[in-house]
């Protein structure tokens, strides 16, 4: 076999992607722009680097993220299994030395005969040469205005800040209620509305104004603020500043009192899938433990599970349900693949499961196989299920959540179990 394939980017998705063709026996040719130019967010000149966070949450099959890794570890994921040898003490997640664990996914890829690696940034596609890009959320421009030529100009999407998403399932329904404001628009209401007293509204601006918030890069700068404020930015202007603003009440009427609440958190569904809601107007630079303190003690999101949590920092993304199909394979160009944050992923899990996914395919494509097909049962399956059918309108990128991984009413460790079968049963004919 004589078969090459090009990566872009040698990320977390690209790192995976090199390994699971490279260990194929692919003839792999790897573009990274590292260490000859460097996006304002990376600095180490190795493969894999974690940008932020020296965390790949939890480790426990609880977790959506849990389940992930375990399915990643048995796919024989590069980037997961380097990960575990470099851990650190974090409690049940997976916490690793950030230095050691780019270090030896460089070694290992650069062992590699069949990989040749060229440093340099990439400005155009080859849409005739089988490639993965995987050049993340912060793709160097040059590239970004030749993918969106590629996509047809309107579907590369940026965001500067996002709101957390909560499932509904986890809202206390005795807390809140569903309501238009002033009803309007549909019969039965599109809103969830978890209203607050004044002394709750209190307890809950009291923690918000204090809480701990993400360091900025310099990027990161003014301009978001301007043009999108975080919640707890606007919060310190004044007591009363969210009241005729995000948590405005009027028009709301609680059917519980009979009365408008003094202030009311708004939750609106995410996507088409229904048991996302996302929190209206609450993009926050408050770091993730801090988020879920401070939403939590608004009533109705006091046992509240946080299925992605908002953040602020530059992020480039496709229109994913537009153009990919669930093997991150472009609809329009079967020859090229999109993995990582860039393919509306979003995470370090969710991007290195999009590179494996994304490289297994690819091999069997080149090897002229039917496609390995994970079901939306699993974390890995489901997820790439869910932004190649999300709605295009407004589609944003998606973590790994039990919301979207199906099920028929199971515990989660028994849905975690099902979808490890599944994952095992493919690995052995892969
Ligand atoms: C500031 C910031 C903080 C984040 N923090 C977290 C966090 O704490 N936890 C979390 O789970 N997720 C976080 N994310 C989201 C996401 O999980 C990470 O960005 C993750 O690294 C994405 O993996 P990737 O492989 O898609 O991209 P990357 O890991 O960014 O890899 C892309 C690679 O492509 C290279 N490249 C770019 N353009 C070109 C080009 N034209 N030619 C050649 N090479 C190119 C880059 O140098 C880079 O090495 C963060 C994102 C950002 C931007």
């Amino acid at each position: 076999m004589n078969k090459t394939v090009r990566v872009i980017g040698c990320g977390l998705a690209g790192a995976e992607a090199v390994y699971q063709l490279a260990k194929r026996g692919f003839e792999v040719e790897l573009y990274e722009q590292k260490p000859v130019k460097f996006s304002p967010a990376h600095k180490n000149p190795n493969f894999a680097e974690l940008v932020c966070s020296n965390s790949l949450k939890s480790n426990e099959l609880t977790n959506s993220c849990g389940l992930l890794k375990e399915e990643l570890r048995i796919l024989d994921s590069l980037v997961i299994k380097t990960a575990d040898e470099v851990s650190v003490p974090s409690g049940a997640a997976l916490g690793v030395d950030r230095e050691l664990f780019s270090q030896k996914i460089t070694e290992k890829i650069k062992s590699f005969s069949n990989v040749k690696i060229y440093y340099q940034t990439v400005e155009e596609i080859d849409t005739t040469i089988p490639t993965i890009i995987a050049t993340g959320p912060l793709t160097d421009e040059k590239l970004l205005e030749n993918i969106k030529e590629l996509l047809g100009n309107d579907d590369l999407y940026f965001f500067d800040a996002i709101a957390p998403i909560v499932s509904k399932s986890s809202l206390d329904q005795n807390s809140y209620f569903i309501a238009n404001r002033y009803d309007k628009g549909g019969e039965e209401g599109d809103y969830i509305n978890c209203p607050m007293s004044k002394e709750e509204y209190q307890v809950f601006y009291e923690e918000l104004i204090k809480a701990k918030t993400v360091e900025l890069h310099d990027f990161e700068n003014k301009k978001v603020f301007e043009s999108c404020m975080p919640i707890e930015i606007s919060a310190k202007r004044g007591f009363k500043t969210l009241l005729f603003g995000i948590l405005k009440p009027k028009g709301l009427i609680d059917p519980k009192t009979g009365k408008m609440p003094y202030a009311v958190l708004q939750l609106r569904k995410e996507s088409n899938f229904n048991d996302l809601y996302n929190l209206v107007g609450c993009q926050t630079n408050m770091l993730y433990g801090e988020q879920k303190r401070v939403f939590s003690l608004i009533p109705a999101m006091k046992n509240a599970e946080f299925v992605r949590y908002g953040e602020m920092h530059k992020n480039s993304y496709i229109n994913a349900p537009k153009h990919l199909n669930k093997f991150y394979q472009l609809k329009n160009y079967p020859n090229i693949f999109i993995a990582g944050q860039l393919s509306g992923v979003e995470g370090y899990v969710e991007s290195i499961s999009s590179g494996l996914y994304a490289a297994l395919n690819m091999a069997n494509m080149l090897k002229n196989k039917s496609f390995v097909e994970f079901s939306n049962k699993t974390a890995i399956g489901s997820l790439s299920e869910y932004i190649a059918t999300a709605n295009q309108n407004g589609f944003q990128p998606m973590n790994s959540n039990w919301g979207i991984i199906s099920h028929n009413g199971e515990e989660k460790i028994e849905r975690a179990e099902i979808a490890l079968q599944e994952i095992k049963q493919k690995a052995k004919n892969m």
